[in-house]
Order: structure tokens, then sequence, then C-alpha cells
């Protein structure tokens, strides 16, 4: 499908005008252009979501390498800026790649000899599409949308069934529906974890992914907003967690800490700490009230650059 994703010119550059709203179909065109750009860059796709919507990885390195990362963005409709973030980071990279250049004295070369990147930068695709576009009436989940959001969709941040899809992975999800229950939290815009872990396809095809990667060593996922880096889990930190954390916040500027209340239960780092016992960070990017908007993505970048090329070597 045709997004709306700029003129001829803005395609051809270099590094891509990556000031947009990244809606599903303009997140599908940015990764298809690059796509064909770059030989040494993979399109792949994890799953659908409940409107039927791609979920597309882009990987970078060795195929067969012994170790590999992944980076998550949009678990939140409203968090699409973490999107342009991880659009950004593959096109540079690639870019980098291209012209043998070292960026941060980082041989990314050699580094993608011997490991792989894997970056999911929508998982949410129909949040995303909810929050930009808002609902029309044709939108076959209409009349249940605007039911649940009372028709504003500025602050949507769960998939279209309104499920929160960071509440929604088996990471402290029974403790974490007693608190629902106790403050109150139904299917709408935020913080309904589902029925049962896995309920929702973004999470059931990002956790179906993460089984079968076996060499995955470690998870970048971005949030907004907060700067801040969290690195554990209900008190469980596992190995090298934390000095790997203290040189991310180091390389950011962000602050480390431990996650608290409604926050700590049943995210994807809650799930990969308790189930892997691997290093898993939820970096919540940026500042201010969510949206961000599109033109504050570049300054969120430019903090995290260094941090998310180098994130490979720390494990
Ligand atoms: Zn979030």
């Amino acid at each position: 499908m045709e997004g709306n994703y700029k003129r001829e010119t803005d395609r051809e550059r270099p590094l891509l005008d990556l000031n947009v709203r990244p809606d599903p179909e303009t997140v599908s065109e940015i990764s298809e252009i690059m796509a064909e750009r770059y030989s040494f860059l993979s399109l792949t796709s994890i799953g659908e979501s409940v409107m039927g919507k791609r979920i597309h990885m882009l990987s970078l390195g060795n195929g067969n390498a012994g170790k590999s990362v992944l980076y998550v963005g949009a678990h939140h409709g409203a968090e699409w800026i973490t999107t342009l973030v991880l659009l950004r980071l593959v096109n540079e990279m690639c870019e980098y790649i291209k012209a043998s250049k070292q960026p941060f004295g980082i041989n990314l070369q050699m580094l993608l000899a011997t490991r792989c990147i894997h970056i999911v930068p929508q998982l949410n695709p129909d949040g995303c599409d909810i929050q930009i576009n808002g609902v029309r009436d044709e939108h076959i989940l209409y009349e249940r949308l605007q039911r649940m959001s009372g028709g504003d969709y500025s602050r949507w941040q769960a998939n279209a069934r309104g499920v929160d899809l960071n509440h929604n992975y088996n990471g402290g999800f029974l403790e974490y529906k007693r608190l629902e229950g106790e403050n109150g939290i139904f299917p709408g815009p935020t913080r309904y974890s589902g029925e049962y872990p896995l309920s929702e396809p973004e999470t059931a095809a990002l956790a179906g992914f993460i089984r079968y990667e076996n060499r995955l060593q470690g998870i970048i996922t971005l949030h907004s907003a907060g700067e801040e880096i969290y690195y554990s889990s209900g008190g469980i930190v596992p190995d090298r967690s934390r000095s790997i954390g203290e040189k991310m916040a180091q390389l950011t500027g962000y602050r480390l800490s431990a996650p608290e209340g409604l926050s700590a239960y049943g995210g994807l780092t809650d799930w990969y700490i308790r189930e892997f016992s691997r290093p898993s960070f939820t970096i919540e990017c940026g500042t201010g009230e969510n949206p961000i908007p599109e033109t504050a993505y570049f300054p969120i970048y430019a903090r995290l650059r260094e941090m998310l090329m180098t994130f490979p070597m720390l494990l």
C-alpha cells in the first residue's frame, strides 16, 4: 500500500528525511527503500498485527553469527518517536558500512561479521496508526474503539483490541492482574494487560521470534519518555546487567533505574529477564509528553546512537 513518505528527491538522500509521523504504511515504505538500497540489510516480517499489518524486522550482520541482539520500538502507539530513532539508526549504520567509516571508532564491518543486530522498529503498527491517523467509521473495530477511547485517540498506547502490549508478557503477569483489579483498569487506551500472557498477535510474534533466535544475547526496548534506563525486573538482575547498564548510562547521560509500581510487570524486559536470565533494558527516550513531535527525533537519536552501536559489543 502507498504511504505518505515524501517526494522522489527525498527518497534519494543518503540519510532519509525522517521528520514524518511514522504510520505503518510510512514505516513499510521507508523500510523497503532501505532494503532495496543496501544489499547487506535484510527486511523480513515477524508476524502481523490484529488488523493484519506486517510487523517488520530489519537485520544487519552475519546471519550465522555466534551472537545477536534485538532492538524493539513502539510497543506503545503514542511512542512512535522510538520508531524514528531505530529507522535512523539502521539508515546511518548502513551508510557508515557502505562508506567503510568507523563511527565512534567502531569497526562495523568487523562487528557485523561476528554479530547480528535485529531491529523491530514498530511492534504495534495498529496502535501507531490509531494514534497518528485516528479511526474512521469504516474501521472494523470502530464502535469498540470509540467506546474504549471516548473518541479521543491523542494518547492511544494499546493495540487495536485495547491491550497494552507491554503488559501482555508472562513476567509478573498475575501480580499485575491483581494490581489491575485494584486500579480499575479495563481494555482501553493504556495499561490493560489482556486476558492471558501473549494473547495478542504482536507479542506472540515477538516472543516466538525470541524463542526461535537462540543466539540472542540481549534486548533493548525503546519507550518514551523520561531519559531513564531500566535494567532489572522484580529485583532480578541478570549477570553483568548492572555493569552493562552503567556503561549505557555513561554513553547516553540517561539515569540507570530499577522499575517500580505498575511499570514493573508484564513488559518484554520483565519476561526476558525472568525466562532467559539475560540482559534486557527498557530505555525511556527523550523528555516531555507523548506523543513527542517527530521534529524531536534527531536530538533523541543523537544522545543514543553511540550506545546503540556499542551495545552488541558489551554483551
Ligand atoms: Zn511505552
